[in-house]
Formats: structure tokens, C-alpha cells, sequence
């Protein structure tokens, strides 16, 4: 069966990036066609990436927590996962916010296509799905289609349908659940999973090829992440790349190419590859509607999510780093309000990062390795968690809070976190950064006690060389 249909504004790929955009401009009056290959809304972060992850976090924090209850005195015995309910929770989860987008696309009177569309000219789209073919013309589409996830090259791994061979997809499904997990790839994404697989029970072993976890943050905030992962985990390998992996009929024998401190080989039970994402801008036929897409998948905008041609927009993943959800859903709001003939603009200045592993590191705006990178001159307060009243209580003493400043102004340029809801806590870092805070704003804001928040406020103090709650010895005078 084929159909044409018409609509003020195509918005292709149901994403945080896309229903923000399609919702966004249909309240500003626009008819809106979203159209999805998949059967839910809510792309990749609602459906396997930011969500699900997050459910699975949670049960393995609990778990983690009913461990820390043995050094309390109070014996639970050994906690016995049960994947398959675990996994019910996660979709469960799932399924409330997919249900609920659903149900706020009807109440806008956004009309949903589900199939997968390629560009057919600037001004149409065609959609295919099983039972039909649709072609969409428009004035204007905001393009959402996000990215996927890089597979190991062929090179390494000759089949890579193995159900042993896992992606963030496959991994959340928690099946197989491997004695021993080999997790490629130290980024975000990455350890997130190795906490999971961690907390229920597998060995697990990580490999990076640069010379630190979650390269890009500061090494000072990841340390003690490492440093508790490395008591708990089988292996980390830092400096060290997959040279091959081989599938054998009982085991996954894969070999390393690393320092002294590397195996040349090792034997798993599964390997999950999270070696990064790469943007879907390849899949969409743009060629056939003129629009630029670069080498490596991108469609590159200006900071009104303008592509090179003048109707088409492209926001989220596709069109940038950071491949992040609230990235995506503010592009996507700048680009609905820009269609409807708003002057609105995107501003990235602090964009923050979260890895929700256990201890959760966070940071936005300047990092430590940036600023010395680009010989940008800085200052930084760093308050130690160990003297946060309210970690101990936590039964927790490795986090930190360091934020850069400007010399001159003492404005704040830069916010790093280690520790127990670092993700939460980073919100009041941006929006000082936002507001062009300065470190007395910080420091003489009464922050509630005993909190993790304090330990903002305290930071700012260290700088200021007025905290009380350390004793920081003081230089003589001259
Ligand atoms: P997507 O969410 O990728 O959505 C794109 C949509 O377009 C998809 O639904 C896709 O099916 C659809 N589509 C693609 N091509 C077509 C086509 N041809 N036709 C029709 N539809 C199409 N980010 C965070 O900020 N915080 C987190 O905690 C976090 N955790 C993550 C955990 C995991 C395991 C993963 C994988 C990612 C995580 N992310 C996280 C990243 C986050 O999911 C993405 O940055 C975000 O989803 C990008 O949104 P988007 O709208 O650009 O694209």
C-alpha cells in the first residue's frame, strides 16, 4: 500500500531530540508528522540507553548497599538476582515513559508514522514500513535519527552475531550473565555496565587503550572511581587494545596488545564491545536532498541547528558531540521554536557529563586537562569528601568537589564532582556557571548541613582560604 501525506514540519526520529522538537513546535502551533522505525517513542535513551541503564544502576546500588550493610552489623546473606525480574523492573520503567510520550504526542495532535524514512528531495521523505510506503512532503524537518553503536572491526572479530558478543543494546537484556565479562572500552557507557554486571555477580575485566577511565574527564575526579573498581573488579587494563577476539565453543578467547602489566590473553564468557557510537547520517539518503553529511556521519548546523540547506534542521547526536540526551533535548527545542520564526540559539557552554557508576563522577564547563591544554590561566578549591560530614555518614569518604575559577574575576569556569550522587550535584555547579557565579556567590550561599551540597560551598571556601572545616596551613607572610 502507498500514501502521501503533507505536514507543516517533519520531525524523523522520536528521540530525546525529536519528540522535544516535535512537541515544541506543535505547541507553537505547527502541524507536526514525527515518524520512528521503532514501535515506542523515545529513541535510544529512553528505550536502551539512558533509562534502562539507569533502572539496572539502581538495582545494582542496592545490591551494593545490602553488602555495606554487613560492615553495619547487620547480615543480610547473599543476595540471589534474579536477571529476568531485574529486567521486568527496567522495562517496566521503560514502558511508563514511552507510554506517557505516546500519549502527550495524541493530546498535541502530533501525528506519528512508524517506519524508516530516507530523504527522498529536500521537500519529501519516504517512509517504509511492513505494511506500507509513505511518501511525506513538508516545508520543514528536524532531523533526529541519533546514532548507533560502533562494532569491533572485522579485522578483530570475524562474527559478530554471537550472543556472547554484546553492545549497550544486547547488554541490558542481562543474557547470557557471563561468570567472566571482558568490557572493551573505559567510557562512560562502559563502566556503567561493568557496575551492573559487577553487582550481579560477574567477573568482570576492563580494557581502555588510552592511559585512564573515562578519558576526556579529569584524572583527579576518576581516581576514586579506579581506585574502588580496581579492589572489585578481576582486571583493568589501561594502555592496552584488543588485538583479536576469538570465539570458541566454550569460551571467548581474546588477546591484548598492552604494557608489562597485560596478559597477551585472557579467557571470557562473554565480551560487551563499548567502544563508542557512531551518528546515523549515513542512513538517511541526505544526498538526495542535498545535505551535507561529514566523513564521520555528522550533519554539521550552526547554532540554530541550520544545516546547509535552509529547511532542514539537525539536532541530538547526529549533528555533534556530545552525544548526550539534554544536549539533544535543547537543540531540539531551539530548532522547533527557529522553524516557527522564534530568533532562539543554542548556547553549549556547559553541557555536564555524568557517569553514573558507583562512585558517580560529574563535571561541566572547563576541565583541569583542558585548561592546561589551551594555556588557559586558572585557579581551582578542592574540597576532599573525607572531611564532608555528610559522606561519612554515608559510609563514604573518597569523593571530592574541585571547581576551577578565573584568577582575576574569581568567576567559576569549571565543576568537577567524585562521589555518591555527583549527577544530582553538578546541577548547582552549572547554573552558577550560567549565571557568571563567582566564588564568594558559592561560598556565602547557605547550603543546607549536613549535605553532599555543602561540599560546593566548601570548595569555594578552600579557594577563598576562609574554610573552617579544613585546615589548609597557611603561607607565611613575606
Ligand atoms: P536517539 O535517542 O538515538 O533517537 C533517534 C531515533 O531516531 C531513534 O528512535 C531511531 O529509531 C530513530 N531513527 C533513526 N533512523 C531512522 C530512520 N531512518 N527512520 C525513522 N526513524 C529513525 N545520555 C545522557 O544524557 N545520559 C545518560 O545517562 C545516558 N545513558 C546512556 C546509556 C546508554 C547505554 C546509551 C547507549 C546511551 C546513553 N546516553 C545517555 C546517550 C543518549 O541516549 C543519547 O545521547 C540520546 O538518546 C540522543 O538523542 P537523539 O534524539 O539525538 O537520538
Amino acid at each position: 500500500m502507498s500514501d502521501t501525506k503533507r505536514s507543516d514540519l517533519v520531525v524523523l526520529g522520536a528521540g530525546p531530540g525529536g519528540y522535544t522538537a516535535a512537541f515544541r513546535a506543535a505547541d507553537l502551533g505547527k502541524k507536526v508528522t514525527l515518524i520512528e522505525r521503532y514501535p515506542t517513542l523515545g529513541g535510544v535513551c529512553l528505550n536502551v540507553g539512558c533509562i534502562p541503564s539507569k533502572a539496572l544502576l539502581h538495582v545494582a546500588r542496592v545490591l551494593a548497599e545490602i553488602e555495606e550493610l554487613g560492615e553495619l552489623g547487620i547480615d543480610l546473606g547473599k543476595p540471589k538476582p534474579d536477571p529476568k525480574t531485574i529486567r521486568q523492573f527496567s522495562e517496566q520503567t521503560v514502558s511508563k515513559l514511552t507510554g506517557g510520550l505516546q500519549q502527550m504526542a495524541k493530546q498535541r495532535g502530533v501525528e506519528v508514522i512508524h517506519g524508516t524514512a530516507g530523504f527522498s528531495s529536500p521537500h519529501s521523505v519516504t517512509v517504509k514500513n511492513k505494511d506500507s510506503t509513505t511518501e511525506v512532503s513538508f516545508d520543514q524537518i528536524i532531523v533526529a535519527a541519533g546514532s548507533r553503536p560502533i562494532p569491533l572491526p572485522a579485522s578483530l572479530l570475524e562474527q559478530s552475531d554471537d550472543p556472547r558478543i554484546l553492545d549497550s543494546t544486547s547488554a541490558l537484556q542481562l543474557n547470557p550473565m557471563p561468570k567472566r565479562l571482558l568490557v572493551i572500552g573505559g567510557g562512560i557507557i562502559g563502566l556503567e555496565m561493568a557496575t551492573v554486571y559487577d553487582a550481579l555477580g560477574s567477573d568482570v575485566t576492563v580494557v581502555e587503550m588510552q592511559d585512564q577511565l573515562i578519558p576526556g574527564c579529569d584524572a583527579d575526579l576518576v581516581r576514586p572511581l579506579a581506585k574502588r573498581i580496581k579492589d572489585r573488579y578481576q582486571a583493568i587494563y589501561l594502555n592496552t587494545r584488543v588485538s583479536a577476539v576469538k570465539l570458541l565453543k566454550s569460551h571467548i578467547e581474546v588477546r591484548f596488545d598492552g604494557d608489562s602489566k597485560t596478559p597477551d590473553q585472557a579467557e571470557f564468557d562473554a565480551v560487551l564491545v563499548a567502544i563508542g557510537r557512531r551518528p546515523n547520517g549515513d542512513l538517511l539518503a541526505c544526498d538526495k536532498a542535498g545535505l551535507r553529511v561529514d566523513e564521520r556521519g555528522f550533519i554539521p548546523v550552526d547554532d540554530q541547528m541550520r544545516t546547509n540547506v535552509p529547511n532542514i534542521f539537525a539536532i541530538g547526536d547526529i549533528n555533534g558531540q556530545p552525544m548526550l540526551a539534554h544536549k539533544a533535548s535543547h537543540e531540539g527545542k531551539v530548532a522547533a521554536e527557529v522553524a516557527a520564526g522564534h530568533k532562539s540559539g543554542f548556547e553549549d557552554r556547559v553541557i555536564p557529563s555524568v557517569a553514573y557508576t558507583d562512585p558517580e563522577v560529574a563535571w561541566a564547563g572547563l576541565t583541569e586537562t583542558e585548561a592546561k591544554q589551551n594555556s588557559i590561566a586558572y585557579a581551582k578549591g578542592v574540597f576532599p569528601w573525607a572531611a564532608s560530614g555528610r559522606s561519612l555518614t554515608l559510609g563514604r569518604s573518597e569523593g571530592l568537589t574541585k571547581i576551577l575559577f578565573e584568577p582575576d574575576t574569581q568567576r567559576i569556569l569549571g565543576i568537577g564532582i567524585c562521589g555518591p550522587h555527583a549527577g544530582d550535584l553538578i546541577a548547582e555547579g552549572v547554573l552558577a556557571i550560567e549565571m557568571g557565579a563567582d566564588a564568594g556567590d558559592l561560598a556565602l550561599t547557605i547550603h543546607p548541613h549536613p549535605t553532599l551540597s555543602e561540599t560546593i560551598g566548601f570548595a569555594a571556601e578552600v579557594f577563598e582560604g576562609t574554610i573552617t572545616d579544613l585546615y589548609i596551613p597557611r603561607k607565611k607572610a613575606q
